[in-house]
């Protein structure tokens, strides 16, 4: 059924917004509004926060997050973007991995159970998407989610708004 992208981010932020809030962090949303995917709304609010969860986990106080949305070739892309610790490139294709954890005295400190990012690739790949991640240690993580738009689901190109500072283009590796 149709989804409509921007409810999808609004509950995501809505779930996150008091974890962000004690680390006096700031998610900026931004992006095309509009959009509009095929699929299943309670699943891809839970990948959504999934992502944002993960990116004020393992990113230090007073940093900002940004969510943007954007119609490519027939997907919405979701990014988020963050400004943490980053994932080592050896871990960064094990990290979609059912609790698989990035280096436990770190993760220890975060109590986590190394699920939601199998999750996240779990609602891609139902909804005939992907997930990938571009990160660098000590600079931040982007991780793009790609849920296929529902016909139609492109907005008026009047509505679409620059997004390159929110989510840049970036080198990624598939999850
Ligand atoms: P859970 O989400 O189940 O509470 P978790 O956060 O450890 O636990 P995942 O969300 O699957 O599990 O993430 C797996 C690992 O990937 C994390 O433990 C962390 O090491 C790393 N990771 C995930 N997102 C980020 C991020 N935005 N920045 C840095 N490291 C990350
Ligand atoms: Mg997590």
């Amino acid at each position: 059924e149709p989804v409509q992208v921007d409810t999808v981010i609004a509950e995501a932020v809505d779930r996150t917004r008091t974890a962000a809030s004690a680390k006096q962090m700031v998610i900026a949303t931004g992006g095309e509004h509009g959009l509009v995917v095929r699929g299943v709304e309670a699943q891809l609010a839970t990948a959504v926060t999934n992502l944002l969860a993960n990116a004020v986990a393992y990113s230090p106080e007073e940093t900002k997050i940004a969510v943007a949305a954007r119609a490519r070739s027939g997907f919405a892309e979701i990014a988020v973007t963050d400004s943490g610790i980053g994932i080592p490139r050896a871990d960064r294709s094990r990290i979609f991995e059912r609790f698989y954890r990035v280096d436990q005295s770190r993760a220890s400190r975060t109590g986590g159970t190394g699920l939601g990012l199998a999750i996240v690739k779990h609602v891609a790949s139902n909804h005939g998407g992907s997930v990938t991640v571009w990160s660098e240690e000590g600079v931040g993580s982007t991780f793009t989610l790609r849920i296929p738009l529902a016909a139609g689901g492109v907005p008026d190109p009047d509505t679409a708004i620059e997004i390159e500072n929110a989510a840049p283009e970036r080198a990624v590796e598939k999850g």
